[in-house]
């Protein structure tokens, strides 16, 4: 067992503090990696406040990493040290059945294993993220960081990147189609950088006129606010794809009568209920589609990367030593960062 640091919750009311702790024994096919950057994700507040009731603690989240190979297992082929490489929100799945075999490992029909606060498939040990100085991990759930990406800003492309970059290209977003992008935080601001790379037309929704400037700035060719009824009724039934990232509920309905007939509705950040109801009609009259989507597998995460770097897509990043991460979870509940803090790892040592 190797000896590891990191910043670890200890229950749903403690602040994040530092803590040792053992990483398992690497075996024949991991890649050791040093972590020099990890991306912060709102997943990382529910897990560590418990407030999916699922929580096992100490968690040391963190599925946003970015590091180098220090050692590489007798199996291992894909990798050496002084690689530069990144691990996403999943670090094993059952590899066998016919999600995995056709790279979909996060819909792996028994379950994959989340970086952290996972179940161990090999020894039951519960995984620990990438808040941390070092991870282990089966090269298989290891994606190259291109050379002409920055590491800092690629980190948030391993989950917030991937989450909005595999709906779009699995409903097969592309030159000309007119998409819209609901909310404009992390997910958001990464989903209108693909829809325009992929040639479309994009509007951000949001809910405040005073944010009209700031969805402008993203790069967006229009903005409607949602909650302009006219602006609303303007919009109706002339998009092709509406890419929602809101993690809190709202009501669907005025989104869907905004999409044209065959337009479809992809959900990637709410995991409750609808509500208010949905009003079937309004799919039904128009052969709309409501989807879901799930991050992305192993070869769509290392192909959203390669997309990443040619052409040119970053995500906005604030860096923060890790000592400030419970400030950095306080100012993200407000919505207060653009659009993504980034841990420098360096500061664990000093922590
Ligand atoms: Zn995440
Ligand atoms: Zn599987």
């Amino acid at each position: 067992m190797a000896n590891a640091k990191g910043y670890a919750a200890e229950s749903a009311d403690s602040e994040l503090a530092p803590i040792s702790f053992e990483r398992r024994e690497p075996r024949p096919d991991d890649v050791s990696i040093e972590i020099d950057y990890c991306g912060v994700c709102h997943t990382d507040i529910h897990f560590a406040e418990n407030d999916w009731g699922v929580t096992q603690f100490p968690v040391v989240p963190g599925h946003e990493i970015i590091g180098r190979v220090t050692a590489v297992g007798s199996d291992v082929t894909d990798y050496k040290v002084g690689d530069t490489v990144g691990v996403g929100c999943m670090v094993d799945s059952c590899r066998t059945c016919s999600a995995c075999e056709t790279g979909l490992e996060q819909y792996c029909q028994d379950g994959m294993t989340a970086t952290y606060n996972g179940e161990d498939r090999h020894d039951g040990s519960i995984t620990y993220g990438g808040y941390s100085d070092s991870v282990i991990v089966s090269e298989r759930f290891v994606v190259k960081v291109p050379e002409k990406l920055d590491p800092v800003s690629a980190a948030p492309i391993l989950c917030a990147g991937i989450t909005t970059y595999s709906p779009l290209r699995h409903y097969g977003v592309k030159a000309g189609d007119k998409v819209g992008v609901i909310g404009m935080g992390g997910l958001g601001h990464m989903g209108v950088k693909f829809a325009k790379a992929l040639g479309a037309e994009v509007t951000i929704f949001t809910r405040s006129e005073s944010k009209v400037a700031e969805a402008k700035q993203q790069g967006a060719d229009h903005v409607v606010v949602s909650t302009d009824d006219r602006q609303m009724e303007a919009a109706a039934e002339s998009f092709d794809f509406m890419l929602d990232t809101v993690p809190v509920q709202h009501d669907l309905n005025p989104y869907l009568n905004c999409l044209t007939f065959d337009g479809t509705h992809i959900l990637v950040g709410l995991l409750e209920s609808v509500a208010p109801p949905l009003e079937a009609g309004n799919l039904v009259f128009k052969r709309r589609v409501l989807a879901g989507s799930l991050i992305g597998g192993m070869p769509e995460t290392q192909e959203v990367l390669d997309f990443c770097a040619d052409h040119g897509i970053t995500c906005d990043v604030e860096m923060i030593d890790i000592r400030n991460i419970n400030e950095a979870y306080e100012r993200m509940k407000k919505g207060d960062v653009k659009y993504r803090f980034v841990i420098d790892m360096k500061t664990l040592k000093a922590a």
